[in-house]
């Protein structure tokens, strides 16, 4: 499990251009929470864009701990629709660990995960296929207007990006979400990553692969709210930044390099004073104002350090990802 490298590549090594004869299968991931109106409207949508293509289909729906009637709804679909399979997971995990289940049971030739608000448009799904057909291993979907989402979630986006991608070394593509198709070649390489807390965007950029992009304009989310608050945003935010950088561990060294020269220097001042002028008694307000600034820092180092900390104590219990509590259709 160890291994210095991961070495994956398909048991039969064929031609890089898959194969367009039907024989290829597309698994479409998609998350639920709490989505009963959305379902319907969903699967129409999705079939009238998947029915023409050549590939099979699967839709592997992941009920993350749902508390309406999205279960029942996707039972329903799935009685009716063979291509369903709905992974029921035992509570709510998050979307993040709800995708991971789906791509651990999916074995199709490549996988697209997508939204069920319909915010990931389906008509979208062909253009992926396209360029995957042409060899590429990993097709991202980039949101070229965001004007779907409000201004103060615009602009928090953008300067995550920027943050993360400032100090992380893996870059991970702005407005790209989740939507974007992966080949088998690279669902092995996520599934090969053993880390327990999945932040799938900055994951999916650090397995790398052949990359090609499309565009598409992201639409209002049809019907139900979304479930990411601004504090959950934020979480999220410092997830993806804690998971792929330990710069924000490290810039203490030099805050702290800098400090004490500046206070070595300072030092160095105070007593060359005291020998030319004699003692003297500092001022009361340079004295408060350096205790707090210092005591401030101080708790932000370790506050930093307890992200980080948390987020090693979360790894090393080694609790799985998700747990299924059962699973419709399909194989399982
Ligand atoms: N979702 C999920 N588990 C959660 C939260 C969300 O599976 O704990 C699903 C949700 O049902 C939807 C997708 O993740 O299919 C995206 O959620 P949402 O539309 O609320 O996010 P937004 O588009 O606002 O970023
Ligand atoms: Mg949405």
């Amino acid at each position: 499990m160890n291994a210095p490298f991961l070495h994956i590549d398909r048991p039969a090594a064929g031609p890089t251009v898959r194969p367009q004869d039907g024989t290829a299968t597309v698994a479409l991931i998609v998350p639920v929470h709490n989505e009963e109106a959305a379902i319907g409207p969903f699967l129409r949508a999705v079939c009238a864009s998947i029915d023409p293509l050549k590939e099979t289909f699967e839709l592997i729906f992941v009920n993350d701990g749902s508390t309406d009637a999205t279960l029942e709804r996707l039972i329903e679909a799935q009685r009716a629709d063979p291509r369903i399979q709905v992974i029921d997971l035992s509570r709510n995990f998050g979307k993040e660990a709800a995708m991971t289940a789906g791509l651990d049971c999916c074995d199709a030739d490549a996988a697209i995960p997508i939204d069920v608000d319909l915010q990931d448009p389906p008509h979208v799904i062909p253009l992926l296929i396209e360029k995957w057909r042409e060899g590429f291993e990993v097709v991202l979907a980039k949101r070229t207007d965001r004007s779907s989402d409000s201004f103060v979630k615009q602009r928090s986006a953008s300067m995550f990006y920027r943050v993360h991608n400032w100090i992380a070394q893996q870059k991970i593509p702005h407005d790209v979400g989740d939507f974007r198709l992966v080949d088998r070649q690279v669902i092995e390489a996520l599934r090969a990553l053993p880390e327990r807390r999945r932040f799938m965007k900055g994951l999916f950029a650090w397995v790398g692969f052949r990359t090609a992009t499309v565009e598409y304009v992201r639409d209002q989310r049809i019907a139900g709210q979304s479930k990411f608050s601004g504090w959950k945003l934020w979480n999220f935010a410092l997830e993806g930044i804690t998971s792929f950088s330990t710069a924000p561990l490290e810039i203490w060294t030099y805050v702290g390099a800098v400090i004490s020269a500046l206070s070595f220097l300072y030092g160095l001042v105070i007593v060359a004073k005291t020998m030319v002028f004699g003692v003297d008694v500092p001022g009361y307000a340079s004295l408060l104002v350096s205790v707090l600034f210092l005591g401030g820092i101080q708790l932000l180092g370790i506050g930093i350090i307890g992200q980080y900390l948390g987020r090693v104590y979360a790894e090393i219990k080694q609790r799985p990802i998700y747990i299924v509590r059962r699973t419709f259709g399909g194989t399982g």
